[in-house]
């Protein structure tokens, strides 16, 4: 997917759906140039085949063809002569770092431009240059996909992913890459919860998905924004704007007791997970980065490239989203039917009745379940109370429910919404 020129919208978009489409059937939604979408509006779809500078010996002083970074995304057609000076204006560079092209956009304002190293830009002479960008604006659509799983219950985990960026790799085809293989491994397992993948362009995507969803986004109960998951920067998770929504407290725990990140509250810059938390919505959807945008100097220029990311962290912010949706299925609230004084545990088999010199780690779990199962707490707050794995706790909840000493309660957990 590295080469792929993509954008907003255009066939770079489509050529990448079509890569994802070989490891889960995706389902495409266009959503029409001009077509209103809240206060913004669905951009004329912007395709390129070529674009370059060229000197006057006719060299391709900076070409398209050898980077889709090249070009500003979004530049308007222009084929013309110019001098230098004239050029200077559409030229960007990155002054600290000579040998790295910029990332440009320019979506909603018409204008061109090329970037470039500034050792390119440095060495350009002052004589007549050739300039090209063979692009269109035209009407067409904005297109995005989804995959969708179903899962016993209607209650929906969003996993939203943006599909915009050419040629950068932690931001994002590491989160599509992810994203992917995150659809694939839940596919073969059994869920309680449903998971909806969405692959869309940044902001707008996100605006026009929220629109077409609007009367369906009540069934998401939890959601999380994928982004910049391959660089080897440790985890951070952005809370929702609820900062204590179950996503927000499932995450926490996961990157906490293993010591593999930490967790910011919520701000409103950042992917779409503005658009999940305007106050209109107000979802319960964080955002899963490494390090999060514009906190590295690789962000959004050349140097965002196959070797700035890597297999081990990419297999790694896999396992953890495994890990997270792992959580959500099994976080659940119980209540104890036995709750005066301790039942006896030895008698259902449950106790280890050797008397050894201290109760295993599973039978602490059993006593923490038991007393902490009185409505108000979910698996998940025992496990954090108890510094018990959850995973523990999860299997000691399951082995008192078969023995009749626990019964599922719909209650949310205290300071759940
Ligand atoms: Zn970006």
């Amino acid at each position: 997917m590295y080469p792929i020129c993509r954008s907003i919208t255009g066939a770079g978009v489509g050529a990448t759906l079509d890569i994802l489409d070989r490891f889960v059937p995706l389902s495409r939604i266009h959503v029409p140039s001009g077509q209103r979408v809240f206060d913004w509006q669905v951009p004329k779809e912007w395709n390129i085949r070529d674009a370059y500078v060229k000197n006057s010996a006719g060299e391709r002083v900076v070409d398209f063809r050898q980077h889709t970074l090249h070009v500003v995304s979004y530049s308007t057609p222009i084929r013309a002569r110019m001098s230098l000076a004239d050029l200077k204006p559409h030229l960007f560079s990155l002054p600290d770092h000579p040998d790295w092209i910029p990332y440009r956009t320019s979506y909603y304002r018409d204008n061109w431009g090329f970037c470039l190293t500034h050792r390119a830009l440095q060495a350009l002479v002052d004589e007549e240059y050739e300039v090209l960008i063979d692009s269109t604006l035209e009407p067409g659509a904005l297109t995005m996909a989804e995959f969708f799983l179903p899962g016993e219950s209607a209650d929906e985990v969003i996993i939203y992913t943006h599909i915009c960026h050419p040629s950068l790799c932690n931001d994002n085809l590491s989160s599509i890459a992810v994203a992917i293989f995150l659809a694939q491994a839940l596919r073969g397992r059994a869920r309680t919860l449903s998971y909806r993948f969405v692959f869309a362009p940044a902001t707008i995507g996100a605006i026009a998905w929220l629109s077409l969803n609007e009367s369906r986004v009540e069934r998401i109960k939890h959601g999380f924004v994928l982004a910049s998951l391959g660089d080897s920067g440790r985890f951070v998770y952005k809370r929702s704007r609820r900062g204590d929504a179950e996503i927000d407290r499932a995450v926490e725990y996961l990157l906490t007791h293993d010591a593999i990140g930490s967790c910011e509250d919520f701000s409103p810059y950042g992917y779409d997970e503005r658009q999940f938390c305007s106050p209109g919505f107000n979802l319960p959807v964080g955002r899963l980065t490494r390090t999060p945008n514009g906190r590295y100097p690789e962000y959004h220029t050349s140097a965002d490239d196959l070797q700035f990311i890597s297999p081990a962290a990419l297999a790694e912010s896999l396992r953890v989203c495994e890990r997270i949706c792992d959580l959500l299925e099994h976080n659940r609230v119980y209540l104890n039917v036995a709750p005066k004084c301790e039942p006896r545990l030895g008698s259902r088999g449950l106790y280890s009745n050797t008397g050894g010199k201290n109760p295993s780690e599973f039978e602490h779990a059993l006593l923490w379940v038991l007393n902490q199962s009185d409505g108000n707490h979910d698996l998940l707050n025992i496990a954090v109370k108890s510094r018990i794995d959850f995973r523990v706790i999860s299997d000691a909840a399951r082995a008192l429910m078969e023995a009749g000493l626990l019964r599922v309660v719909q209650m949310r957990a205290r300071g759940e919404k």
